[in-house]
């Protein structure tokens, strides 16, 4: 009996609480939960992280309440679990950062045990830090969509608590141009803005990998290497899987890490991939990276390309024709770093030869820029490579069985079809087994959400897309 109750009682809740908050904060923050036992007037229930039992507590803890309590009656109460990612990360923690720096690959100085604290050397107390930030690259020109609200959620909690927050590191992944390193540096823009004391630096794993090599033979320098990033309060680092195959680096990294987050300072780490798939990286490493919260920075879903498109150009001063701007929304999906440089060329195109910017021009650019990997790619390859990657054949996902996974591969074929060619809602159902726009719509919606909240659908999908990418 009690064994489903936990189920009736959250279903019962979400019901409520559904029509009490945007779609969108309901995806986010309820479909994720899962209720995992009702007994004595308590409900437990599941959540992916403590971030987001910090967030939901913040945002929702009334509702929630009060949803319980319409529920259950007066005496509900509500537990919380984080789920548990795994257990490798019981790695304890040195307790003392900077004494470890003897350790081999980092030739500490002889007298590392005595070793004075940085933060009184005269002099360095006092030194001012360029935190080497892009003041372009703040949360006001960052477009939120569902490819980063985690990410970005995150972020902006981070900036009112640095340090103090259940998501140290932070630490962003995804492919090339999905606005890492924009979003890393808006972290530190605003963590700069709000306490302009703290000492807040970004630099590149390259950038800190040549400053190391520089400093690693030179016995005061290397000492002054070290000294120097321990004073940083936020020290953000882009692109860490550079640090791949580079142990001296990674060493120095990891003691540097190790002390900073003892001391309950910030780390904001990049990485185009999530740290279990990263390669030639210390064990010890990867582990510390997943001890805050890692959130994935995914390719921008069409809605979101249009307001970034309308963000970008509304900020150069200009107003772009609708139509262009669906137009270029729904050719160039890869990443924002390309939505971006299309418009350059679009605005210079249109500025040096004194043309309107029509659909015309944006048609003849794209075609020249996007045209490599665009046109090649139709419903019938997105079909063809979905039935490989499921190994399914092309007769039963044309087919009307209903098929838990046929319906499947057709929904994730509608929806690629649909971010990644020009066809409409209903040429793409008429292409997979004449099916009506309205199903087209719900397929593409259904995938949307699971990718969300599924992680082994994300990656079928993601893989499906990688696939089709480099044919
Ligand atoms: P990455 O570091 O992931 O390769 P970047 O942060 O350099 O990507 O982003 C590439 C370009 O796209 C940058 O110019 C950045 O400003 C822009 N960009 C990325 N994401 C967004 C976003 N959500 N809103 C506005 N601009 C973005
Ligand atoms: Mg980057």
């Amino acid at each position: 009996m009690t064994d489903q109750k936990h189920i009736a009682v959250w279903d019962n809740c979400l019901r409520i609480i559904k029509d009490n908050i945007p779609p969108s904060s309901f995806k986010t923050w309820f479909v994720p939960i899962k209720a995992v036992k009702f007994l004595d007037s308590v409900l437990t229930i599941e959540v992916p992280s403590d971030f987001f039992r910090e967030y939901l507590e913040e945002q929702f803890i009334e509702l929630i309440g009060k949803t319980l309590r319409r529920v259950v009656g007066s005496s509900a109460k509500l537990e919380y679990n984080v789920r548990v990612v795994s257990n490798e990360e019981a790695v304890t923690m040195p307790q003392q950062g900077v004494q470890e720096l003897t350790n081999k690959t980092v030739p500490f100085p002889a007298q590392a045990g005595t070793f004075a604290n940085p933060f009184v050397i005269p002099g360095l107390q006092q030194r001012q830090i360029d935190p080497q930030l892009n003041p372009n690259f703040s949360f006001r020109n960052f477009v939120e969509g569902e490819c980063n609200r985690l990410a970005r959620a995150a972020g902006l909690n981070i900036s009112s608590s640095p340090g103090n927050n259940s998501f140290n590191p932070l630490f962003l992944y995804g492919g090339s141009g999905l606005g890492k390193t924009h979003l890393a540096q808006a972290i530190g823009i605003e963590i700069k803005e709000r306490f302009p004391d703290k000492i807040v630096l970004y630099v590149s794993a390259n950038r800190f990998q040549t400053q190391f090599m520089d400093a690693a033979n030179v016995k005061n320098k290397l000492t002054d290497f070290l000294h120097f990033y321990q004073m940083i309060d936020v020290l953000i680092i882009d692109d860490v899987h550079e640090f791949a195959g580079k142990p001296g680096t990674q060493n120095a990294f990891f003691h540097i890490f190790s002390h900073l987050h003892n001391i309950g300072k910030q780390l904001i780490l990049t990485s185009d991939k999530a740290p279990s798939e990263l390669q030639d990286l210390e064990q010890r490493l990867l582990s510390r990276f997943k001890w805050g919260l890692v959130a994935e920075l995914v390719q921008p879903d069409f809605e979101t390309r249009i307001a970034i498109l309308k963000a970008k150009s509304y900020k150069d001063g200009i107003v772009l024709p609708e139509e262009v701007i669906t137009y270029l929304a729904n050719n160039i999906t890869s990443n924002v770093r390309e939505i971006e440089g299309t418009l350059i060329s679009l605005l210079a195109q249109s500025t040096l030869t004194h043309r309107e910017i029509t659909l015309e021009l944006a048609q003849s650019l794209t075609d020249r820029f996007v045209s490599r990997t665009k046109t090649e790619i139709s419903v019938g390859k997105i079909q063809k490579i979905v039935c490989e990657y499921f190994k399914i054949s092309t007769e039963s996902f044309l087919s009307q069985s209903r098929k838990r996974e046929f319906v499947q591969a057709r929904q994730i074929a509608m929806y690629i079809s649909r971010n990644m060619t020009n066809n409409s809602l209903a040429s793409i159902g008429a292409q997979i087994g004449g099916r009506d726009h309205a199903t087209v719509l719900h397929a593409y919606n259904t995938v949307k959400d699971l990718i969300d909240t599924n992680r082994s659908f994300r990656k079928y999908v993601s893989d499906i897309e990688g696939q089709l990418k480099s044919n």
